[in-house]
Parts: structure tokens; sequence; C-alpha cells
């Protein structure tokens, strides 16, 4: 797309299971008045913020880690909740016991031709092993900062307890969309890779989940770049290019070294070399664009350049930016000799290489042949490649999104579209569904991505309370400015 940069949009100082069993659930409605102290008037902050506080709080006390996962009371409740705001909810299960939520909420007089506006969430979590935090994982403690910790304060039952108070406010206002469809789509079973959530939703049931917006994790940071602060808007996914490679030897006895060719130590250079290789940047659409947001790309500057800037003005954020910018090749397996007295004939690593979205197979498969041209005597093999997947940088939700933030945070200097190094549930509505927009959006005014990043599948996760409330605004507004 030439001329479609994401710039022209920023403001501020710069411009499965196939065999699985489906189970339908029957729902009972849970009284609102249980969890939001005033619901009549969507608009009172105070409310709207106090009903995501107490829904996150809930949310948190269901223990909900995957493996095993063991969603459905949450999901249960959850739909009670939305039920009793008018809400037609459904329950869809690959496997008893793992339900996925699906919730809609339609205009008076039909849904006319107007947008489907999906708000997407995962509800299981990660382990944690209560030891080594400071407070339970699953209390849903709030501190003197005004911190509510939990697995899941990030990542990401704060984005299902955001989106889900502010389309439970919207409905017991008695607000309907004026055209299209409000969707919630509470998934179980990311953080293993969604096999019986979003992937067996778009996979096996495309017509309960056809949309045509998607709003998700895996954006919405706050970006401090020297005294400047910028938000990242979600628009795309790296893809993986693993790889393998292999060293021959000839096997002996351990106990005589000299008779064998140990293949385990010819393995040596090849990982000093995987050790100090940096790979050249790739700069695709979206990085690009990041690049110009930041006003690091600027005046003749080369990427190259923009990166050392990067680097010296933001030392702690630069690392997490470096990987949308070119392919990564990372070694994280190792196999040799299966005996500690046998010299190993063959020696294999495994690399987890990332590849930038926008960037084909053939390419990011020439860049691991030329990252391990140097070195002789190897075998090399590819074992999985999945290209990348992204949105469009700019359209309706990106201008939504863009203008939500210019009034809300007026401060702030910009708006940049920032790719995932990993993976979200995003990809399965992309793939399924090639003409939906989806974003990643979690607006953070307060935790910067340098404090959230660490945080999540580690210790100690929690979220600032104030930043709960400005995303349930956020979702709020923009499902209005998008629906009517
Ligand atoms: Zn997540």
């Amino acid at each position: 797309m030439p001329g479609n940069r994401f710039r022209t949009l920023t403001w501020g100082r710069y411009a499965l299971d196939r065999r699985a069993r489906c189970e339908a659930h029957a729902v009972s409605a849970v009284p609102l008045a249980a969890v939001a102290p005033s619901l009549s008037d969507p608009n009172h902050d105070e409310a709207l913020a106090a009903h995501a506080q107490t829904l996150l709080a809930q949310l948190i006390q269901f223990n909900t880690v995957n493996p095993p996962g063991n969603e459905e009371a949450a999901q249960e409740w959850l739909a009670g909740l939305l039920t009793g705001a008018g809400f037609s909810v459904e329950l869809l299960s690959a496997v008893p016991g793992r339900p996925n939520l699906i919730a809609e909420l339609a205009p008076t007089g039909g849904r006319g031709d107007g947008p489907i506006v999906t708000l997407l969430s995962h509800v299981d979590t990660v382990l944690a092993d209560a030891a080594s935090w400071q407070h339970d994982p699953w209390s849903a403690h709030v501190d003197d900062d005004g911190m509510l910790w939990g697995r899941g304060a990030i990542d990401m039952k704060s984005q299902t307890a955001a989106e889900i108070a502010a389309a439970v406010t919207l409905a017991q206002s008695g607000w309907r969309p004026a055209t299209g469809l409000l969707r919630i789509v509470v998934a179980v079973d990311e953080e293993v890779g969604g096999t019986l959530g979003a992937r067996w939703l778009c996979e096996e049931h495309p017509e309960r989940v056809r949309t045509d917006i998607v709003l998700n994790e895996g954006g919405g940071a706050l970006l401090p770049i020297g005294d400047r602060r910028f938000y990242s808007l979600g628009v795309g996914e790296k893809g993986v290019c693993r790889f393998v490679v292999r060293t021959r030897g000839r096997a002996a006895h351990a106990s005589t070294p000299g008779v064998g060719d140990n293949a385990l130590l010819r393995m040596v250079p090849v990982l000093a070399h995987l050790a100090q290789a940096e790979l050249q940047l790739d700069l695709t659409d979206a990085p690009q664009a990041l690049l110009e947001g930041l006003g690091l790309l600027t005046d003749g500057r080369s990427p190259e350049e923009a990166v050392q800037a990067l680097r010296e003005q933001a030392p702690d954020l630069a690392p997490l930016i470096e990987p949308m910018l070119r392919v990564t090749a990372v070694p994280t397996m190792v196999s040799a000799s299966s005996k500690i007295n046998v010299i190993p004939a063959r020696c294999e690593v495994r690399v987890d290489c990332r590849i930038p979205a926008g960037m084909d197979a053939e390419t990011a498969r020439a860049r691991v042949r030329d990252l391990m041209a140097p070195l002789e005597g190897i075998e090399l093999d590819f074992t999985e490649t999945i290209v990348g997947n992204g949105s469009p940088l700019q359209g309706p939700v990106v201008e939504a999104i863009t203008g939500w933030l210019k009034a809300n945070d007026p401060e702030a200097d910009g708006v940049v579209p920032t790719i995932l190094p990993g993976f979200t549930d995003s990809r399965w509505f992309r793939a399924t569904f090639p003409e939906c927009a989806a974003y990643g959006f979690f607006p953070h005014r307060h935790m910067p991505l340098t404090q959230t990043y660490p945080m999540m599948h580690a210790a100690d996760e929690r979220i600032d309370l104030r930043d709960l409330s400005f995303a349930a605004r956020a979702y709020r507004d923009l499902v209005t400015e998008l629906l009517g």
C-alpha cells in the first residue's frame, strides 16, 4: 500500500481439534446491583471505573491457570452479567468445562448494514507460583498506591473487565447500536495456542464470530522516549521461520576422545556466531511508520542511525522495540548424545526465528541462509514457517483511537503502530476474516511498557487502577463512535 503511512493520522508534535464436541450452555442473569454502583448514566466515569475494578477483582479470584484452564465458572458468571444487562449470550465449548463466551447487543430495529465490532479477550492465564509473589496471585489485593494485584491483571483479565464494564454500562443505560452489532468474545485457551478458544471459534464456527472490527490485546502501551510519551497501537504480529542446525561427527567412547569426532563441539562456533550476529534491519510498512512516528527516522537519518538514537534516548525500551524492526534468530534447544559416556555423532540446535509482519517466507529463509552462510560443515533445515499478520495502518478504527487519545491525553506526543514479536488471538481472526481490521489496544496512561511487559507471565503482576478506568472509558467511547 504505497503512501499508506500511519503518520498521516498521528497528532501532537508529529504528524484443533476438529472432532471436538460443541456444547451450548443455558445462562441465568446475575443481578447488576451486585457489581455496579450506578449504571443509569453511561458518562459517569467514577461508576464505570468502580464497575471495571469490581469485575477485575472478581475475575482474578477465578483461578483460570491454563493448563488446565477451568474457565467455566468465570465464563458463566460473565454470561449472567451480560444477560442481565440485555445482551444475548451464548457459551460455545469445544470440550466440556471450557466454554467460550459470545455476547451480542443489536440495534432495536435490526442490524442494518453497520459494522460488527468485536471486543475480544481471553480469560485464561499462565501459571503463578504464589511463593514468589508479594501478594497472593488470586487475591486481587489493592495496595496503597492504587495497584490491583493478581495473575491476569495485565494479561489480560484487565481488558476483559474494562471491555465488559463498558459494554454492560452502555447496555444498562439503554444505549443500543444505531446500526451494526456490538459483540463481546471472551475466549478460553489462548495461553497454549487457542486450539479450544479463538482458533476453534474461527475455524469451526465462523458464522458466529465473523466480524468487521476487532479490539484485542497487544497494544495501547505507553512508550516513553526521553521526555516524550507515545501510545502504541498493535497493528500486526511477527511470524516465525524456525529452523534446525545440525552438525555431524563420529561416535566413540567418551573415555577416548581422540578416537571420535564430537558433533557437540562442532556446534560451538555455530552458537558463538548466533550469539553475536545481528541481522540487518528489515523495515516493513508498520516499523517504518513506527520509527517515523517516534520522530527517530527524520532528516535523512538512516534506519541504523534511528535505531542508535532509540538506544540512546530510551535504553530500557529499545530491547522491546528492536525485535519489530528485523528478523531475530535465538537458539533455544539443543540435543546431542543421549548417554553421558558416548561422544555424539550428531548434534542439533533448534532456533526460534521470528520474522517481521509483511515479510514473505522466501525472503525470511534467504535471511536465515545469509546468516548461516559463514559457517562451514553444518546442515540447515527449516521446520516451521508462518508469515506475520497485520491490519491496515489507517482507517476508521485508527482514526477513532487516535482521536480519542488526543482528546483524553492531550499532553501525549502521538500514536504509533507497533508489531507484536509474539502472537495473540488476533491472528485467527485476521486469517479467517481477511477483510476484518483487528487492533491491539488497551491504553495505559500511567504504566509504561517497560513496567508492564516484565510483569506478563511473571511474579507480582499488577495494574494501576487509573489505567483500568482509562481503558474502560476508551472502550465505552470507541464503541459508541464506531456504532453510533
Ligand atoms: Zn494474553
